[in-house]
């Protein structure tokens, strides 16, 4: 089990629960990241006691300094200080759960540390997929990931051996399961916020709304586990019992199963290869009575079309999809555009972006910030 953690994103849902279960396992948290300085952040300053807290916002970490005058803890701002909280020697291990492309430089920060990743973040895979994982063998970084998919495949993988044949993906479906493009076309912020299974951010809940979280986990997958996207099915089930699956060469499937509770594909990133006692309720099947699965609507959700599409084109592709994705959900979070134009904005970024072949880093920073621009500068022309 890991000692002592760094957590970026620390103010953040995956931030708070994971925060809940270093306090059930006693891990020592050694550091805290986070975007701004809320009074949250002093809070769990003040009560986990770290060495060193960085805040993205200048502004934001000297008042926060201030504030923490009588306490023996460095506070460090910008990127540096978010990768000065990711390489800090005294973590053995890095929670990631920063929202968006902003957690990937810390990432690869810390992958070049050596240390193990609790990958919570998952636009940094599907941004420079090839990039972090070439890394991570490279340094002996263990990638261990957080989001509840891809520690379920983990876990099957690591029961089931080597000859996996498929993936499967499980779904929610999201709020608008079932709904039709004209009924879509009138959804409000209110009613995409509200998830029916998981609580989540408001990034990754939209995204499930419009399906994109499950392209940008078909992504991940591809990356974390080295499956081609077509060898990655997706299954929607809307109970959110299975939280992914395994198919292997004798076609015995193995799925691992929970209730929807983030705290333990958390706990399970900080323990492994070890189990421990967790904060989540036993399942009682009888409970729950049925577990159903459909095939996925990609006609009507056709973000987890374009994200398919960006996967097996590859290169700069899913970069442009995560990059226009994240500014398009902000623009409809902070009600500028309707839920239908998230899509429309994404397919219109990845058409007008050329795609860039084996890219760099540079690369793969050029094209993020090109598709931002294209999304906000259509959205003023609107
Ligand atoms: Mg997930």
């Amino acid at each position: 089990m890991q000692k002592s953690i760094s957590l970026l994103g620390s103010t953040g849902s995956i931030g708070r629960q994971t925060l809940d279960v270093a306090k059930n396992l006693h891990i020592r948290v050694a550091a805290l990241a986070a975007g701004h300085a809320s009074a949250r952040l002093e809070e769990q300053a003040r009560a986990f006691r770290p060495a060193l807290v960085a805040v993205y916002d200048e502004a934001g970490a000297r008042d926060l300094s201030a504030r923490l005058r009588d306490m023996p803890v460095r506070v460090v701002s910008g990127e540096e200080g978010l990768v000065e909280a990711a390489t800090f020697e005294e973590a053995e291990c890095v929670v990631t759960a920063v929202v968006g492309t902003v957690g990937l430089q810390p990432t690869l920060a810390a992958v070049g540390a050596g240390k193990r990743i609790a990958l919570a973040n998952k636009e940094t895979l599907v941004c420079a997929g090839e990039l972090v994982m070439k890394k991570a063998r490279e340094r002996g970084a263990e990638i261990v990931p957080v989001d509840s998919e891809h520690s379920a495949i983990f876990q099957c993988l690591a029961a089931g051996g080597k000859a996996a044949r498929k993936i499967i993906l499980t779904a929610s479906g999201g709020p608008f399961r079932g709904m039709t493009r004209a009924q879509l076309s009138h959804v409000t912020k209110e009613e995409a916020l509200r998830h029916p299974s998981w609580r989540m951010g408001p990034k990754v809940t939209v995204d499930s709304a419009t399906m994109m979280n499950k392209g940008l986990e078909l992504i991940e997958a591809m990356h974390l586990f080295s499956m081609p996207p077509e060898d990655i099915d997706i299954v929607v089930h809307p109970q959110s019992i299975i939280h992914s699956m395994v198919a292997f060469e004798d076609n015995s499937v193995l799925a691992q199963l929970s209730h929807p509770d983030m705290r333990l594909p958390i706990q399970y990133a900080l323990t492994y290869p070890e189990r421990k006692e967790s904060l989540t309720a036993p399942l009682d099947l009888s409970e729950i009575g049925a577990l159903t699965f459909e095939k996925p609507d990609e006609e009507t959700f056709g973000c987890l079309k374009l994200a398919k599409k960006a996967a097996r084109e590859g290169g700069t592709a899913c970069a442009v999809l995560n990059a226009a994705n994240e500014e398009a959900v902000g623009l409809f979070l902070s009600g500028r555009i309707s839920f239908l134009e998230i899509e429309e904005y994404v397919a219109g970024a990845l058409e007008t972006i050329r795609n860039i072949s084996s890219p760099s880093l540079v690369d793969i920073l050029g094209a993020d910030a090109a598709a931002r621009e294209y999304v906000r500068a259509r959205a003023r022309a609107r």
